[in-house]
């Protein structure tokens, strides 16, 4: 089974797709990441990602970076939304779907995302956001998933974050480390 595995990070995806790899799936990382505030951000984080792709021996692919398309269809009126509220759910939606596009356009069986690795990201609140029948439900924070990713990332010098991603998110930084 060929698994598209959407990679909000490296350091996330890292608990990710060695768990895939030894329940005897394929993996292929799709990094798409709209929401992240800056093109430099966006590029920081891909270059992780990259990394943990070449140390996996995965492929990994890279969506398109529309930030203005995010802030419109995602943030606009929801700028204020704490992190966890209402803007997440739909950052989350319009990124799973970006996912379950690209499941389709390239023929994986499957998609599953590295978002609910992180403890700032409720699993069923992320579940919730796709209804797609081919998106594949795995709560990567279970068996310590967090805990695996942050030892992984360091053994790998993956750069870690200390913000979600959007502008918004960045009036918490420092509460968000980690995500
Ligand atoms: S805080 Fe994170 S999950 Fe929430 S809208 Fe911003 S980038 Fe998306």
């Amino acid at each position: 089974m060929k698994v598209l595995l959407h990679t909000c990070c490296g350091p996330c995806a890292s608990a990710c797709v060695p768990r895939l790899k030894a329940a005897g799936r394929g993996v292929v990382m799709f990094y798409s990441n709209s929401n992240i505030d800056t093109r430099e951000e966006f590029e920081r984080r891909l270059a992780a990602a990259k990394k943990l792709a070449a140390a996996e021996g995965v492929e990994i692919i890279v969506d398109e970076y529309d930030h203005g398309r995010w802030l419109a269809e995602v943030a606009s009126g929801f700028e204020d939304e704490p992190e966890k509220g209402r803007r997440c759910e739909r950052c989350f939606r319009f990124n799973l779907a970006r996912a379950a596009a690209a499941r389709e356009r390239l023929g994986a069986d499957a998609f599953a995302t590295s978002l609910t690795v992180s403890p700032h990201k409720p699993s069923p609140v992320v579940f919730a956001a796709s209804d797609d029948p081919h998106f594949l439900k795995e709560d990567f924070k279970k068996k310590d998933g967090f805990k695996i990713s942050v030892r992984r990332a360091a053994e790998l010098g993956l750069y870690r974050q200390d913000y979600c991603g959007c502008e918004f998110s960045k009036r918490k930084r420092g509460e968000n480390a980690g995500t």
